[in-house]
């Protein structure tokens, strides 16, 4: 089953509300775009519009209504396979992030049996562009002809993938007009350089997510979910997931701890996503690794909170004293723009999109190990000064590089490129 994302469900939103944020080139570029892209017919197709649901669904609650107000006809569908696809997925996504275990012949199966019956569900559809989002629908142009030309965009971090899954996978990417990567180390060696493109994610500076809150706005919802606002907080937005490395996180606050009793750990991944069937494992491992320590929190499902997601991150995003994420792979990592956009002192993994957007030492620092964070938290805890500084320049930097109107302009260029190559 196939199911359209309707524009009800998607907030409004117009280009000229984010003039201030971009420089006039980049929008008259958008402006120029705009004019040449009017009409043509663009549909996205991933798995989850749900808020929290992971980087995919953010940025295309904001991506989907820009390009709309850029004039063209865009459509957003999600797809809804049937029993264990998802499983099958997660595989795939965790084998291209370099898990050793191999797709077992009957999981391609599944896959491939799968792909076929959903590409069924789309062929009545038309587009000048298809965007699929990552590896769940890769396989829909290669079972519906109708979805061309279609651009790839994989959102994972691609270091260093499984060989065997890149082998099994190679046919079908081929079948993509083009692929776009986070980061240039992301290509696969041998990949024409024709076909792939580079850029990056980025947030919305306009959702409630990312609007500016007062830190005593803040204070006061994590006080009503239990902690103690005199004392120091810690936290991890994330999908309870073991690439987001959630243990890692809460070993570092207990050596951290040690130095600076007052401080409490906030991990939040609210989980409403299908398409994510293991979060509810690493959720109660977490739950378990926390157990006898009272200032440690952990949100996980959104129906026993007061507060919606927006609101919940952006108070834990703006009222903690320390972000943290401590991913072992990470695609890009919005969870660090949006806190660093808060202008807080970010400690990410020494990985993936996270060394896109950390500088270490400039706006935040990069960790390879539980020790390192650990240290690098009670740094940042003790020297109020050296926080402010990281942080100023940490929303600098998103506002340069990782705003949306910059992903807006990326998509729009790519779009034109991708229709005039095909009247060639
Ligand atoms: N997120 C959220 N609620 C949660 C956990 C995460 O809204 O409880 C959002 C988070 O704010 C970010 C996105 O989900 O916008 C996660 O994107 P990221 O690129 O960090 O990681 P991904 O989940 O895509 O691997």
């Amino acid at each position: 089953m196939i199911e359209k994302v309707e524009d009800s469900q998607i907030t409004e939103r117009k280009i000229k509300s984010y003039k201030h944020f971009m420089k006039p080139e980049l929008w008259s570029e958008i402006q120029m775009l705009a004019v040449k892209l009017k009409g043509k017919k663009i549909i996205h197709v991933n798995t989850t519009s749900h808020r929290g649901g992971g980087g995919v669904a953010e940025i295309l609650h904001s991506l989907v209504p820009l390009m709309q107000d850029a004039g063209l006809e865009v459509e957003w569908w999600k797809i809804r396979p049937g029993h264990d696809f998802f499983e099958v997925t997660k595989n795939i996504h965790n084998t291209l992030q370099g898990d050793k275990v191999d797709l077992t012949p009957a999981e391609k199966k599944l896959y491939l049996a799968e792909s076929k019956k959903l590409a069924r569900d789309f062929e009545a559809l038309s587009a000048d562009t298809w965007i699929i989002h990552d590896p769940q629908p890769l396989l829909l142009p290669h079972f519906a002809k109708n979805i061309q030309p279609a651009i790839l965009r994989l959102h994972i971090d691609l270091s260093k993938p499984n060989q065997k899954t890149w082998k099994f996978l190679q046919p079908f990417l081929d079948e993509y007009k083009r692929i776009i990567f986070s980061r240039h180390e992301y290509v696969f060696p041998g990949f024409s350089s024709k076909k792939a493109e580079v850029f990056s994610p980025a947030i919305d500076p306009l959702t409630a997510k990312n609007e500016p809150m007062k830190k005593e706005a803040a204070r006061m919802i994590l006080e009503n979910l239990g902690m103690n606002p005199e004392k120091l907080i810690v936290a991890q937005v994330s999908r309870f997931d073991v690439w987001k490395d959630p243990l890692g996180v809460i070993r570092a606050y207990y050596l951290a701890k040690k130095e600076i009793p007052n401080l409490q750990l906030v991990l939040v991944g609210l989980t409403l996503a299908a398409d994510d069937p293991e979060a509810r494992e690493v959720y109660e491992k977490v739950k378990k690794y926390a157990r006898g320590d009272a200032d440690i929190f952990a949100f996980y499902n959104p129906r026993e909170l007061q507060y919606d997601n927006n609101t919940l991150i952006n108070a834990v995003q703006t009222g903690s004293d320390v972000i943290i994420q401590k991913s072992l792979k990470e695609g890009f990592g919005l969870t660090v723009t949006e806190a660093m956009w808060k202008k807080k002192a970010v400690i990410g993994g020494n990985v993936g999109g996270i060394k896109l957007q950390i500088r270490n030492g400039f706006n935040g620092y990069l960790v390879d190990s539980e020790e390192e964070c650990a240290e690098r938290i009670v740094k940042i805890l003790k020297d109020k000064k050296l926080a402010s500084l990281l942080g100023k320049r940490a929303k600098e930097s998103v506002q340069e590089h990782f705003l949306a109107p910059r992903l807006l302009r990326d998509y729009l260029k790519l779009i034109a490129e991708t229709i005039s190559a095909r009247k060639v």
